[in-house]
Order: structure tokens, then C-alpha cells, then sequence
């Protein structure tokens, strides 16, 4: 009772108060009785009590719906009796037949209550219609007991509907709608039955005995109807749980909703479901699952996992064979099952057992595509060698570091396609399982050298074990060792060398071990500065290319006259380096480009360092920007060294360095170039060489140039004072 809404509560107070009304005002009149109104009264509630005890449920929801014969009962009653007679033994039958049925307190007090205002309503009702009719054997008199009951049942329906709608939640009316159908047709058979009884017990009580067969019919009548109601929702609750069972397979977790059907489907106080997988214990219900962690529970019975609980004996069904599913289906209800319904759990033990191992096939079927998925995007050449030495998958990387296709090589001897002996790589000892070896393969442009990974793979079928291999291109992996240790040595170079001047320098100050005129320093000062320079240099291009690997590079870009940035370079250029000739040619057409004016210019100082760096120092470089089309090139041109053609491809690479030549080994990180580069691309442009080895070199690099009148439209709009600054972000 305490699980009921306080809005239930108050109703059945309130309508246990009305009843108890409902026998007092009959107080009066039963001081009055003789022995025929106890006699009738005994009849009748005994009578009500047999009809009370044969009714028959129909649930509906959380609810349940009882027919009964009893109105009929009472309206033959209420043609014959007076009306405390008829209270009394509303009162007695309707209680003690509820409590003989066992149910709950406030269950009768609220039904004993509203029968007793029914009743009570009945008899008023009856008093008045009644006034036109004389006897039991007038018709208008069946009229009046007909009014009459009609306001007991419009009362009893209510007063059900009400108490179910407020428990459910649902709306009184939505209630009301599914069982009114039926509580017509059956009220209208128990009051034409009622009225039969009463004229026979007027006209003629032995042939009441004549009765005994139809009302019989009728009741085997009604249960036969309700139960087939009842089929039919258990029908459709079944087709429900087995819905629920076959749905999707997205988890093996979710059987709250099943559970809950099966629930109502039996009916039970609780279904479970535990399953057992190693010593996990899940513990499945309608409202939800609840994980457990029990030691040796791969050993332990099942029942085990089964709890009881005080008044219910909890009744089972194995769920799956105990090898590869093992679980069991736990009913907690007061009956036991009957044979249809143990039938039924069993199917559906059966049917959950079956949808675990598709969730299980399925889920190994998807890592295996996931792992497939893997092996084919990889960027190591991987391939599996059955025990008879033959190729039996081959990924696309294998395909691109041998040049054979998936297609020539699976189903091949491994030793045909790569030259790898099968014993020698793969069989020859279980142990060496894992260890990389450096070895040489055929592939279609001759030997190559890799290092090859093998491991043995089993199948859970218990297969013979293949041998799987992953494959690189050593050639590669030196390449990338290589860069490293080029990166350790550059970094360590670059940013000793500029230290070494600029603390020598700095320690013959202090101990002032040099000339110390006032323009020697001058001359110290200037030369620790270019060191300074040079390792900020070092520095900020090492910071620039951990921002391009990390993918932070920020690109702002905003219209650029490209002679005003070239113009300020070039003359900040030629202050610090005064003895260098640099020319400027062109610049004057030069046009306005779609840059970040910070970046393009650390373009242009790299290839002007450059320039002067890989030039004798008495000839000239020269700068020029050139519009054409809607690109604006951007020259810087020496007639220095020149980079042979072999090595032109590959200078705008991070680290590379021409270095052969006799020429003496310049300073540089080989980064300028490629920062050069992602900085141009990623402005939307491109950076090209020419190049003339003894002759001269000639790096371009190309701009979009702004569309002027966009410009001007889009400044019209711009608050007075605020540049035109569309800003863009590339990663
Ligand atoms: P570095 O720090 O070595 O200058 P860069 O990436 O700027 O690195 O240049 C890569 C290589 O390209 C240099 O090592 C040099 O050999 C060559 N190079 C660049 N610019 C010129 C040039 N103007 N003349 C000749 N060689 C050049």
C-alpha cells in the first residue's frame, strides 16, 4: 500500500468513508428485521460470495478487471428485498468473498465501498422509478431495477477506472475506453438473469432449478470469452518478447524491455536473467542490469545465481548449453507455472540463448573485418604463409613494396613470389617467434632489403598454425634513421657553432685580452650580433617546423601590396649586408596578393639569405615580382654555384642539404626550403627552381594576386578606420 500514489490513498479513504455511511443510514431499519430479512440476507451475501469467488480476471495493465455474476445477484435481489437487507448483504458477501480470494485490505475496503455507495445509489434510485410499477412481475418495475442497477454499475465502472487510470498514470478516459464494451454486453446478460431469478422466486421458486443450466452456460460463457482476450494479449505480448529478442544487435546487454514483457506475459512478480561468462555474473531484470564479479562462478551451479526471496519460489530455464552460453531464465511468481507456460519459458530460454551466440558470431565476425580493415591500410606489407608455404593474404602495402598484386601472389609459394624459403623463415623454430630479421626478397625491380616480423596465428578451430609476416622496406627505415640522426647532428651544429664566437668574443671582453678602441668593439659587437641572428634563426625555423608537423601552422591571410614589403626588405637587407649588390627589377608593376605579409616575407629573406650565402660576394642578386593572370611571381636570382639538377627535386625537402662539391661546407639547418615551401603552399601558392650549375639559381614562388574590386566592396562596408582583414586558419 505504501507504494501507492497519495492521490490513490485519498481516494480510498474518502470512499471507504462513504460507505461506512452507506450501512449507517440503514441502521434504523435493521432493528426491525425478523427472521426472513436475516434469512435473505444470509441467501443473498452467500450468493454474492459464490459469484465473487468464480469471477473471473482479466488483467489490464498493473490492474485487473474481475467479471462476475454478482450484479445479477443483486438485481433480482432488489426486486425482492428491502434496501438495508440489500446493503447488508452487499456489505457481508463482497467482503468476505474478496477476503476469501485473499486480496489485499485496502483492495476490499475500496471495493466493499464503492459496491456499498452503488448499491446505495441503486436503491435511491430505485425508490424513485419504482413509484410507477407494483411487483416483481410488472415490466416497469424490471425498468426501474434496470435504471436502477445502471447507476450501480455507471458508480462500480467508475470507481475502477478511476483507481487504475491514477495508478497506470495514463488518462481516465484512455481507461475507460478498452473494457466498456464488454462490461456492457456481460451487465446486460447478469441483469436479465437477476430478474429471471427473482420472477421465477415470486411466481414459481421451484422452477428456479431451470436456472441452474443457463447461468451455468453463461459463466463457461464469459471465461471462455475473457480467456480468449486474454490469449489474444498473450499472444501479442509473446509476438512482442520475441520482437524484443530478435531485435538489432547492437549490445547483448539490453533485455530490459524483453523482461518487462515477459513479465506481464506470464504474469510475474519479476523476471531475470543471469548470465555467466568466466566469473563476470550479469544479472539482467526489467529495470535494468547489474554486473557482478564472482570468484570460481565458471564452476559454480547456476541456480546458485538465482536469489529467493521470502513468498516467491523462484522457477527456471537454462538458457544455452553451458559451454558457449551459459545463463539462466529465473520467474519469481507465487503459482507455478503451468505446462503452457513452462513451454513458453523454455522457447524463449532457447531464443536468448540463440540471440547471444549471433551477438557473439556477429561481434567476431566485426573484429575480423576491423582487423582486415587494419591490415589493409597499414603502411607495412603484411602477409600470412600457410603451413605448406603458400600465400594466403597479401595486404596493398605488400603490393606496393614488392610490386606483385594481391592477385599474383596469393595462392603462391612464398618462395616463388619473394625468394623467402618456408622453412628456413617461418618453420624452422616456434621460438625466434617475433624477432625482426634483415633479409633480401625479390620484388619486381629486383632484390630488395627489408626486415621482416614473423609470428605464428592460430585458429580457434584449432587449424593448423599459419605463419603471419610483416614486412618493411629496410631501405626506408635506414632513410628515416638517417633523418634522425641528421637532426641530432644539425641541431647540435647549428646551435653550437654561433656560441662558440659569441662566448669567445664576450670572454675576451671581460678580461679585455683584445684591442679595446672603440671601433674594434664596434666591430666585436657587430659580429656576436650576427650570431645571435643566426641562432634566433636556427631556433625560430625549428619552431616553425614542429608547429607545421603538429599540424598548428596559423595562416593570416589579408591583401599585401607586394612592393611596399619588398621595397622595406630589400633595403633592411642591404643595411646588414653592405657589401652585397642587391637589385630590385620589376617591383614597381608589382601587384597586391592574397598573403600573410609575416610569412611572405620570411619566404623572401630565406631565399635572399640563400642567395648571398651560396653566391661569391661580389656579384649581384636580384629580386622581382611579376603579375600574370591571377598570380603574382615572386623572383630571387643569384649567378652563384647553381644546384646540380639531381639534387633540385629534393632540396625543398626537410633536412636536405646539397653537400658534395669541393666548395666549403656553408652553414644551414636544410630547413629554410622546406619551410619556404609549406609556407607558400599553404598560402594557396608554389615554389619553384631554376638553376644553372657555375651559372646562377633562380627561386620563384607564385601568390594569388587580390581581386581589387572585391577589395574596394568589401572595404565600403567596413567600419571607418578598420582595415579589410579576412582572416583564415589553415591546420
Ligand atoms: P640550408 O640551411 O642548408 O640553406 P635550405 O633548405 O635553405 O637549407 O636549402 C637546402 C639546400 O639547397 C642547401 O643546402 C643548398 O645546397 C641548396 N640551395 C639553396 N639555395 C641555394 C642557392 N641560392 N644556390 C645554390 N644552392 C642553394
Amino acid at each position: 500500500m505504501s507504494a501507492l500514489p497519495r492521490s490513490v490513498k485519498l481516494l480510498i479513504a474518502g470512499a471507504t468513508l462513504l460507505g461506512i455511511g452507506c450501512v449507517a443510514i440503514r441502521v434504523p431499519q435493521i432493528a426491525t428485521w425478523d427472521l426472513t430479512d436475516i434469512l435473505a440476507v444470509l441467501l443473498i451475501a452467500s450468493l454474492t460470495i459464490v459469484t465473487e469467488r468464480n469471477s473471473i480476471p482479466l488483467r489490464h495493465g498493473s490492474e485487473t478487471v474481475n467479471f462476475a455474476l454478482t450484479d445479477g445477484v443483486w438485481a433480482g435481489a432488489l426486486l425482492l428485498v428491502s434496501p438495508s437487507v440489500l446493503t447488508v448483504s452487499v456489505l457481508l458477501g463482497v467482503g468476505v468473498g474478496q477476503a476469501w480470494n485473499r486480496w489485499k485490505p485496502y483492495k476490499i475496503a475500496y471495493n466493499v465501498s464503492q459496491f456499498l455507495i452503488g448499491i446505495t445509489l441503486a436503491e435511491a434510485a430505485f425508490a424513485i422509478l419504482g413509484v410507477w410499477g407494483d411487483g416483481p412481475t410488472d415490466p416497469v418495475m424490471w425498468l426501474a431495477v434496470l435504471g436502477a442497477m445502471y447507476v450501480s454499475f455507471a458508480v462500480n465502472a467508475t470507481a475502477i477506472m478511476l483507481v487504475v487510470s491514477m495508478v497506470e498514470g495514463t488518462s481516465f478516459l484512455a481507461v475507460f475506453r478498452l473494457p466498456l464494451s464488454l462490461n456492457v454486453v456481460h451487465w446486460l446478460g447478469n441483469m436479465a438473469l437477476g430478474l429471471l431469478a427473482a420472477l421465477l422466486w415470486t411466481l414459481e421458486p421451484i422452477a428456479l432449478v431451470l436456472m441452474v443450466a443457463p447461468v451455468a452456460l453463461t459463466f463457461s460463457t464469459y471465461r471462455r470469452w475473457v480467456e480468449s482476450i486474454r490469449e489474444r494479449d498473450q499472444m501479442r505480448d509473446l509476438y512482442e518478447a520475441g520482437r524484443a529478442l530478435s531485435g538489432p544487435l547492437a549490445s547483448d546487454d539490453d533485455f530490459g524491455g524483453f523482461l518487462s514483457l515477459l513479465e506481464k506475459l506470464l504474469p510475474a512478480d519479476r523476471v531475470e536473467l543471469v548470465l555467466v561468462e568466466g566469473n563476470r555474473v550479469a544479472v539482467h531484470a526489467s529495470a535494468g542490469v547489474r554486473h557482478l564479479l564472482v570468484e570460481d562462478a565458471d564452476t559454480a551451479p547456476l541456480e546458485a545465481f538465482v536469489a529467493v526471496r521470502s513468498g516467491v519460489s523462484p522457477q527456471i530455464a537454462m538458457v544455452g548449453d553451458g559451454q558457449d552460453v551459459r545463463g539462466v531464465l529465473a520467474v519469481y511468481r507465487a503459482q507455478v507455472l503451468t505446462a503452457t507456460e513452462r513451454l513458453l519459458l523454455d522457447g524463449l530460454a532457447d531464443q536468448i540463448a540463440v540471440r547471444l551466440q549471433d551477438h557473439r558470431l556477429f561481434g567476431t565476425a566485426l573484429e575480423r573485418a576491423r582487423l582486415s580493415e587494419i591490415v589493409s591500410h597499414t603502411s607495412d606489407g603484411v602477409f600470412v604463409v600457410d603451413t605448406r608455404g603458400r600465400i594466403t593474404t597479401w595486404n596493398p602495402a605488400m603490393e606496393a613494396l614488392s610490386g606483385f598484386s594481391e592477385r599474383q601472389a596469393v595462392g603462391q609459394r612464398c618462395d616463388d613470389v619473394l625468394g623467402l624459403d618456408r622453412d628456413s623463415f617461418f618453420f624452422q623454430d616456434d621460438a625466434g617467434d617475433g624477432e625482426p630479421r634483415d633479409t633480401w626478397v625479390h620484388t619486381r625491380d629486383g632484390d630488395k632489403q627489408v626486415r621482416l616480423r614473423t609470428s605464428v596465428i592460430r585458429d580457434e578451430e584449432g587449424a593448423p598454425p599459419a605463419r603471419i609476416a610483416v614486412v618493411r622496406d629496410a631501405g626506408e627505415e635506414a632513410r628515416a634513421e638517417q633523418i634522425k640522426r641528421d637532426f641530432v647532428s644539425m641541431v647540435s651544429h647549428e646551435l653550437r657553432t654561433p656560441l662558440t664566437p659569441l662566448k669567445g668574443f664576450l670572454l675576451s671582453l671581460v678580461e679585455g685580452t683584445v684591442e679595446d678602441s672603440a671601433e674594434k668593439r664596434q666591430e666585436y659587437y657587430r659580429i656576436m650580433l650576427r650570431q645571435a641572428q643566426r641562432l634566433e634563426r636556427t631556433v625560430n625555423d625549428m619552431l616553425d617546423v614542429s608547429q607545421i608537423e603538429a599540424g598548428g601552422l596559423v595562416i593570416d591571410l589579408q591583401p599585401v601590396p607586394l612592393d611596399h614589403v619588398l621595397t622595406r626588405l630589400v633595403r633592411e637587407f642591404r643595411q646588414q649586408h653592405p657589401e652585397r649588390t642587391v637589385r630590385m627589377s620589376d617591383v614597381g608593376r608589382s601587384a597586391v596578393v592574397m598573403a600573410d605579409p609575416f610569412r611572405v616575407e620570411q619566404v623572401v629573406l630565406n631565399l635572399l639569405s640563400n642567395a648571398d650565402k651560396y653566391t661569391p660576394a661580389d656579384l649581384p642578386i636580384s629580386v622581382s615580382a611579376v603579375p600574370i593572370g591571377d598570380q603574382a611571381t615572386i623572383s630571387v636570382r643569384d649567378r652563384g654555384e647553381g644546384i646540380p639538377s639531381e639534387h633540385r627535386d629534393r632540396i625543398f625537402d626537410r633536412f636536405y642539404r646539397v653537400t658534395e662539391g669541393d666548395g666549403p661546407r656553408r652553414q644551414g639547418s636544410g630547413l629554410g626550403l622546406y619551410i619556404a615551401r609549406t609556407l607558400v603552399e599553404a598560402m594557396g601558392g608554389r615554389i619553384w627552381v631554376y638553376s644553372d650549375v657555375g651559372v646562377g639559381t633562380t627561386f620563384s614562388f607564385s601568390l594569388p594576386v587580390v581581386d581589387l574590386a572585391i577589395v574596394g566592396e568589401a572595404e565600403a562596408h567596413e567600419l571607418p578606420g578598420e582595415p579589410f582583414r579576412p582572416v583564415l586558419v589553415r591546420g
